[in-house]
């Protein structure tokens, strides 16, 4: 399934609410067929982990990213994204 969240993120033509909710809108359509979702702590979009190869081990704990800029954003303040 492609999404095109980036696409229209970069275009700013949606709001973050409208991001936000797509995101939870496609967790919950993975749940359906039983694919885990990681959020990503950057951005708070839903990653499917099982595909993705942006991830991070940190405190014991796996981060998993939606692209390279919200990776890069971690390794440079990882405490700024952890609650
Ligand atoms: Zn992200």
């Amino acid at each position: 399934m492609k999404l095109s969240i980036t696409e229209l993120k970069r275009e700013r033509k949606i709001t973050k609410n409208e991001i936000q909710g797509h995101a939870l809108y496609i967790k919950k359509l993975f749940e359906k067929r039983g694919i885990e979702m990681a959020k990503d702590p950057v951005c708070g979009m839903y990653v499917d982990e099982s595909e993705s190869d942006l991830k991070i081990d940190y405190n014991e704990k796996t981060y998993y990213f939606c692209n390279v800029a919200c990776k890069q954003s971690f390794e440079k303040n990882p405490k700024d994204y952890i609650e």
